[in-house]
């Protein structure tokens, strides 16, 4: 795996005191244990350099897989990789097509740390176009550091990249290549460009269509419930003031769940 960007790892809950023995990522990486210059390095990702901490080395040492269960220990990653050979396994022919207007390289693997709706830490894993990766990252840190619910973050490859089945499992996710909800040109997530969150809270409503499956209770919008995005809410802040588009603003329809970004010198917009 290719890492662009700088790992920031850190022990959401601190060693036990009787724990004299740091862990090998603990030694590496501890956050609040860098040397001020590193920690400042590791804040601004376009600063690292080749002569800096070889930010493979630090992925390399950490099992991801382990905090996918919301473990007591986790830490707390975000991180940008290039698509690599494993990653290209897993989605070419189901969210990545021969079709699909956007190379490969041109996007990006993020593994991000967010809150569950158990009230615990996770790990998520989600594909977004290269240039909107670092607004990904500093949003679901600000979400992460705030708390704020989201029940899963997985690629939509597990779900055979069907974005109702994705949905109907409440899934967050970005990129799929894939045409618009209603109508034929290719979707904002087809370059991974927009962003559904929490779909089941967060339905797709246009005239008598309410998607996914099962979120009609939903479509009220006056009563909050966990998950649900609210305008001025920090989920709809942390979009908006980075440029995105929310579909709850929308007219015609209302996709509550969806956050987009057009890139300059593209025309390709909502949905
Ligand atoms: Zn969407």
């Amino acid at each position: 795996m290719v890492v662009l960007s700088s790992a920031i790892v850190r022990h959401v809950n601190k060693p036990k005191e009787n724990d004299s023995t740091p862990s090998i990522q603990n030694e590496i990486v501890d956050y609040n244990k860098l040397p001020k210059d590193i920690n400042n390095k590791t804040q601004n990702p376009k600063s690292i350099t080749e002569q800096d901490q070889d930010p493979k080395e630090i992925t390399d040492m950490i099992d991801l897989d382990q905090n996918k269960e919301g473990d007591d220990d986790i830490q707390e990653v975000f991180l940008i990789s290039e698509i690599d050979d494993s990653v290209r396994e897993r989605i070419y022919g189901l969210s990545y097509k021969s079709e699909c207007p956007i190379p490969l390289s041109k996007l990006r693997f993020l593994t991000l740390t967010y809150y569950g709706f158990d009230e615990k830490t996770h790990t998520g894993e989600m594909i977004v176009h290269e240039e909107l990766s670092e607004d990904v990252i500093e949003i679901f840190r600000e979400l992460y550091e705030n708390k704020y619910p989201i029940e899963k973050i997985r690629l939509i490859d597990e779900y055979e990249a069907d974005d109702n089945k994705s949905m109907e499992d409440n899934n967050t996710s970005c990129f799929c290549y894939r045409t618009k909800t209603s109508g034929n040109s290719v979707s904002m997530h087809g370059y991974g460009l927009a962003i559904d969150i929490n779909p089941m809270q967060n339905p797709y409503v246009y005239k008598n269509l309410i998607l996914p499956e099962g979120s009609n209770d939903y479509v009220d919008r006056s009563k909050n419930r966990k998950g649900m995005i609210i305008k001025e809410d920090i989920c709809y802040q942390a979009f908006i003031k980075r440029g995105w588009t929310w579909g709850g603003n929308w007219k015609k329809c209302k996709d509550y769940q969806h956050f987009e970004k057009e890139l300059e010198n593209t025309n390709h917009k909502n949905g």
